[in-house]
């Protein structure tokens, strides 16, 4: 007899019709072994930790067993891929396992990544070398723990087969969590086989999961599609925020529940550059830093494209009038995003910064800032941290990250105009820093750890330096000089400038 619970499921996108989808069990593997699991996330999700640690769990996490009530399955999607458009892509290397209800009543997908081959695999082996899987399991993680929203690891399994690149490589299965995974280009596919009918109940289906308020609006299709204009809005300001880059927001990339989804050849900027680019599959700099708000407006003008058939819902029925307000009222739609996005994005400049209320000449006291951190080369995440610490200086005596950086005279000015702009705040010392502190995490992932976690656990099986990267950042803005070796920036000679791309 066992004591533990296998999870209820409840799939609701299988309901939805084989035109989403195709029946797609994961393949097995041949000898499993835990890498780490998220008993933490394991339990907000109503998981019993006992249950997924267990063989059966395991199996599981494998794809070696498909647990009681799991209809696994391949979705279909379409994309446009660094501008280009692709009628057909899909799962390729994934399979959603089914949907579980959170105590919250939040509904999520269970999702196992690098199982083996699908009907959309085309010439792709379905599998997932260990490197991507640890990537992936470091930075989602993190970036749950910088509050941003974001698809999480329930856990991950080494596979114990190799899987062939340009060398042989470990594999592994990774378990994804997301509120769920339709995408841009799901609608997308839909909209390109003018599908009219299924665009339909595709969002019916996304406003009941996601936007249930949309439901009672006049026009449920805008609502829904402002909603998503707006979640995307909040969620790129605060990529910005940290200097997180996507490296591949292809719009089969953009989830539309608005979290941050395939975490392939992401990373964390160190030195201040609006043209930073790390992956190595981004050769003119489509996806850099600087770019990421205009790509994202970019994305959802796909989307809003894709809602066209279904956006007017006015009485006149006259085909080509009705476009032609469905046309106008996207326009609308999209031209909202930049002031939302600037609006989000100031809502944490002003913490960044330590001022109550963003005003107009904050905007240039923050440029200042950054043309100086770009000219000098400064570290984005230890460049705001420092000047958290200044804010209220007698608290910060004992956990100073001084030595990692200080401004230098350059920034002498600056910090006199910004110590100004400060006595006119109404903020104590004491609950800016605070605020300062948690809009300016101390602990990203930085790409040095990220590669030294993977080069030891790919090399030696050693996964203690992952293991230890990933504990340290559940903590981003509490600052232990313990852990000051994750806070310090890359060595020149431990500068990481390509990430991979994670196939
Ligand atoms: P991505 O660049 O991760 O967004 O993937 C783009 C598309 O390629 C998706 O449809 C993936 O499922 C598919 N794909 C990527 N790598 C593989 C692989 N090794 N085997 C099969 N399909 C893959
Ligand atoms: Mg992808
Ligand atoms: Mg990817």
């Amino acid at each position: 007899m066992t004591s533990t619970n296998s999870p209820v499921f409840d799939n609701s996108y299988v309901k939805q019709g084989e035109q989403f989808y195709t029946a797609q069990a994961p393949s097995s593997v041949p000898a499993p072994n835990v890498i780490r699991i998220n008993v933490h996330l394991a339990s907000e999700l109503g998981i019993d930790p006992q249950w997924l640690a267990s063989p059966e769990g395991i199996a599981s996490m494998a794809g070696n067993h498909i647990p009681a009530g799991a209809e696994p399955i391949a979705t279909v999607y379409a994309g446009h891929q660094f501008g280009g458009w692709n009628p057909q892509l899909g799962d390729g290397r994934a399979v959603l396992l089914g949907e579980l209800l959170a105590d919250s009543g939040i509904r999520y997908d269970w999702q196992l990544k690098g199982s083996g081959r699908t009907p959309y695999s085309r010439g792709g082996d379905g599998k997932s070398p260990l490197g991507p899987v640890l990537r992936e399991y470091i930075l989602c993680e993190a970036m749950a723990a910088l509050n941003v929203p974001t698809t999480r690891a329930l856990g991950a399994v080494t596979s114990g087969e190799l899987v062939f690149r340009d060398q042989a490589l470990p594999g592994a299965v990774f378990s994804r969590v997301a509120q769920s995974h339709i995408r841009v280009g799901t609608m997308q596919y839909f909209a390109a086989r003018q599908d009219t009918a299924a665009l339909q109940s595709l969002s019916d289906y996304l406003i009941n999961r996601h936007f249930p308020e949309a439901a009672q609006a006049s026009n449920p299709i805008l609502a829904m599609l402002n909603k998503i204009i707006q979640r995307q809005a909040t969620l790129i300001a605060q990529w910005q925020s940290i200097g997180f880059i996507h490296g591949v927001m292809n719009t089969d990339n953009m989830l539309l529940c608005g979290e941050t989804v395939d975490y392939g050849p992401c990373a964390f900027m160190d030195n201040y550059d609006p043209a930073t680019v790390f992956s190595s599959i981004d050769q003119k700099g489509r996806y850099a830093y600087g770019n990421q708000p205009g790509i994202a407006h970019w994305n959802l003008a796909q989307l809003a494209q894709a809602l066209i058939p279904i956006l007017d819902n006015s009485l006149d029925n006259n085909e080509s009038t009705q476009e032609e307000r469905a046309i106008a009222i996207a326009q609308e739609a999209l031209n909202t995003f930049p002031d939302l996005f600037l609006s989000a994005y100031q809502n944490i400049i002003k913490d960044k910064l330590g001022i109550a209320t963003f005003t107009e000449q904050d905007d240039d006291l923050y440029q200042n800032l950054l043309k100086l951190m770009e000219q000098e080369k400064a570290d984005f995440t230890l460049c705001f941290r420092r000047l958290a610490e200044l804010a209220d200086e007698a608290a910060c005596v004992n956990s100073s990250i001084r030595e990692l950086f200080d401004f230098n005279d350059t920034f002498t000015t600056w910090l006199h105009e910004w110590r100004q702009r400060l006595n006119s705040d109404s903020q104590s010392p004491a609950q800016r820093q605070a605020k300062m502190f948690k809009a300016n995490p101390v602990f990203i992932p930085r790409n040095h750890l990220v590669q030294e976690a993977i080069a030891a656990a790919e090399s030696n099986g050693d996964f203690s330096y992952f293991n230890q990267l990933v504990d340290v950042l559940e903590n981003p803005h509490t600052f232990d000089p313990e852990n000051q070796r994750y806070a310090m920036p890359a060595k020149p000679n431990e500068r990481v400038l390509n990430t991979f791309c994670g196939t």
